[in-house]
């Protein structure tokens, strides 16, 4: 059994979990202790003490240990990527990219831990030095997602040390690998006992457990909007810090001017790569009329040639589902989709393969309007629906209808289109001729409306949640 880390030591559970590959479920991945409440609250202990000492460790120090989990990450990618592929069900290839992206967040991370700057101005009294400082917050819980195993916690965890933070991590149930693999190149990059602890298990509990902790001062959470919620109204309870990540119902404009090539490509590679199980995922096609026949054409062609499978066999596009309630969702949505007078225009069912996996068909709905529970809720999953529109004006009030805020796409030709979009797409991150999915890691990432709340990740502005800022006043 793969163990909890505390302090600085591996702490085994009486409970275990035991994650099962979502390509062929007769894989068990392995087994996981389950930590529970009172571990929980070890973990904060072990980060609480480690706090006075690492709050204080020279940009050096955490320059040295950031770049080491770094290296490692990048030089393993490969044999972590398979770990990801097969407890996640993303492809390979994509498992791949996940984990050498670790590695680059953590090395961005390093570098940002040897550049952290204060201000120093004039004062409006004579004689008196103004200095404006940023110092780390203190305990961080992090609490993420199944969808990106790896990447969303080094978004995090590298973040919060490189600015002098203690973390405890608690992972998502279903993909406790990745993250044990992660923690396990964390307990030996030289970090000082009890700075990072890991600590996988029960949202309800151990997540609870972390919200509700008084010595917990901020937290970065990722998840569902319903989570998120409760994450918001645990932490305002007790004036804790907190930061949100939370759903998409992401639209992708695509203009009679668009090249129809280029915007099929986007529209199948936003809405259907990594399983559509990603935040930023196309869900809402939003096609103007000249062109929506030939767009629904070719992406229908386009969408017979992906290859469903298991994730981490040559050749696979698209994955398994990553666990069977995420299943149980996306056909409940296609359902109710057809209910609401949709069209399945491609895919719709389950896919037998030579092992037992959740393999589901890439799904696009066609006659779907904006006011459909299908086009409103996040599905999380391989589905999209195509709504028509009239023109520009009116796929742009369509696109801003709706409670979600992370990603917008667009795609044309027309420079006056992409500026107005540009301009006001009601989103944290607007595309332009690319897809809806996929960010750069050393820019800043997240959204508006239910989708985000708090300061941004990712980049020099994750200094923003992570560090507490003081202006100090010196006469001599
Ligand atoms: P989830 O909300 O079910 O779980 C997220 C995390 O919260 C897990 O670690 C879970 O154990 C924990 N948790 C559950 N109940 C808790 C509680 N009461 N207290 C504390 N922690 C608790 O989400 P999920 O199903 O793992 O992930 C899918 C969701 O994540 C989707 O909605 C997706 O859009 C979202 N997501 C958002 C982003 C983003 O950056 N905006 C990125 C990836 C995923």
């Amino acid at each position: 059994m793969k163990c909890n880390y505390i302090g600085d030591a591996w702490v085994g559970s009486s409970n275990a979990s035991r994650n099962l590959n979502p390509s062929d479920l007769n894989d068990v991945v392995g087994e996981y202790a389950a930590a529970d409440a009172t571990q929980a609250a070890d973990a904060i202990s072990a980060a609480y003490g480690a706090f006075s000492g690492w709050s204080l460790s020279t940009p050096q120090q955490r320059f040295d240990a950031l770049d080491f989990v770094g290296s490692e990450l990048l030089a393993r990618k490969a044999e972590l990527g398979d770990l990801l592929a097969r407890e996640e069900g993303k492809i390979l290839p994509e498992a791949i990219a996940e984990v050498a992206r670790a590695g680059q967040i953590f090395k961005f991370f390093a570098g940002e831990a040897l550049r952290i700057q204060g201000e120093r101005l004039a004062s409006v009294r004579s004689g008196v030095d103004v200095e404006i400082t940023r110092e780390p917050v203190g305990v961080i819980a992090i609490i993420t997602p199944w969808n990106f195993p790896i990447a969303i916690p080094a978004w995090k965890i590298a973040p919060a040390l490189a600015y002098g933070n203690c973390v405890v991590f608690k992972p998502a149930e279903p993909v406790p690998g990745s993250a044990w693999a992660l923690a396990e190149i964390l307990s030996r990059s030289g970090l000082p006992a009890g700075v990072f602890n890991l600590v996988m298990g029960r949202g309800s509990e151990v997540g609870q457990a972390l919200l509700n902790d008084r010595r917990v001062a901020a937290v970065s959470f990722t998840g569902s909007a319903a989570t998120g919620m409760r994450v918001a109204q645990a932490c305002a309870a007790r004036m804790a810090r907190f930061q949100l990540e939370m759903g998409g119902k992401n639209p992708l404009v695509i203009l009679d001017d668009a090249d129809l090539k280029v915007a099929v490509d986007i529209a199948v590679q936003g809405s259907f790569f990594s399983t559509g199980q990603r935040c930023t995922a196309s869900s809402r096609i939003i096609v103007t009329d000249a062109i929506h026949d030939r767009f629904v054409k070719a992406t229908v062609t386009a969408m017979a040639r992906l290859r469903v499978g298991d994730a981490r066999a040559a050749g696979t596009d698209i994955g398994p589902v990553a666990d069977a309630g995420q299943l149980e969702q996306d056909l409940t949505y296609i359902d109710v989709a057809q209910r609401e007078g949709a069209t399945v225009a491609f895919g719709g069912t389950l896919l037998h393969r030579e092992a037992p996996g959740l393999y589901l068909q890439p799904t696009l709905l066609t006659n779907a309007t904006n006011a459909m529970r299908s086009s409103r809720e996040e599905i999380f999953g391989p589905v999209a629906s195509v709504i028509r529109v009239r023109d520009y004006d009116q796929a742009l009030a369509v696109a801003n209808d709706t409670d979600f805020g992370l990603t917008a796409g667009i795609c044309t030709t027309s420079l006056k289109h992409a500026m107005h979009f540009k301009r006001n797409a009601q989103a944290g991150m607007v595309m332009v001729n690319v897809p809806t999915a996929g960010v750069d890691y050393h820019v800043p990432f997240g959204g508006r409306k239910g989708s985000s709340f708090g300061p941004r990740e990712q980049g020099r502005h994750a200094q923003e949640f992570y560090t507490v800022v003081k202006t100090a006043y010196t006469s001599a």
